[in-house]
């Protein structure tokens, strides 16, 4: 039986078991690595499931979201491919982990979530963590953020039907947006849409399974 990451052994084990099962599943962008080693996903997962943190599954976090799979985080990373320069905006920042992640390879991140709540604790761990290059906000964010546009790359963690029009325009000539598409209980598609000089470029990555894009914004 293949262990997918975790369960038992110390934390040192489970976090080379988790950096093992990354690799074997295709994340293999060495930038993309390091970033994963360095932000302890443990950090973004409470309660009930903290121990499971280092298992490749999604996990339950507040206001009924849920924290990515690892390998996915690590996929959608990798066909992102932020350079060190780079602003990226990301929709849904749900535990802050994948912002965490981006911060590491990106000059300057705005993550945007519709639940208050899950902006302010994701702010408190980036505070904890010293990563001052994120920029947290509550804002539905499938209008994007006009203000800080166009973005070198955006990273949508929320399945839409399509993808959405006002993202499309706030990712700059040359840009890369990675995001699902698709039913939000059917199967989605990832897909990556590269813009070039005269239209948009997409394709399809893999088959995913994400919570819904929801419009409007939650202040409880
Ligand atoms: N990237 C996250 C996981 C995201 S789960 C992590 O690393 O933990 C998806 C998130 O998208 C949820 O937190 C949900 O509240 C958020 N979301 C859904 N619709 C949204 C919208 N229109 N604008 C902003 N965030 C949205």
């Amino acid at each position: 039986m293949s262990d997918p990451g975790g369960g038992e052994g110390s934390i040192a084990e489970r976090k080379m078991r988790f950096l093992f099962a990354l690799r074997s599943r295709g994340v293999t962008d060495a930038r993309v690595l390091n970033a994963m080693e360095q932000v302890d996903r443990g950090l973004f997962v409470r309660g009930l499931f903290a121990d499971r943190a280092y298992e490749d599954m999604p996990l339950p976090i507040a206001c009924g979201q849920t924290i990515s799979q690892p390998t996915v985080v690590g996929l959608m990373t990798q066909a992102l491919e932020v350079g060190p320069r780079d602003t990226v905006l990301e929709v849904g920042t749900g535990s802050g982990y994948q912002a965490a992640i981006l911060s590491m390879l990106a000059r300057r991140v705005y993550t945007v979530d519709r639940h208050r709540r899950l902006v302010r604790e994701a702010e408190v761990l980036f505070a904890a963590l010293n990563l001052r290059n994120i920029v947290a906000i509550t804002a539905d964010g499938s209008h994007g953020l006009p203000e800080q546009a166009p973005f070198d790359r955006i990273l949508v963690t929320a399945a839409a039907e399509d993808p959405p029009g006002p993202l499309l325009a706030q990712l700059k000539i040359g840009g890369i947006m990675v995001l699902p598409v698709g039913q939000s209980d059917a199967v989605q598609s990832l897909i990556r849409v590269r813009r070039g000089e005269t239209g948009y470029e997409y394709d399809e990555l893999r088959p995913v399974r994400f919570v819904p894009l929801i419009e409007g914004v939650s202040y409880d």
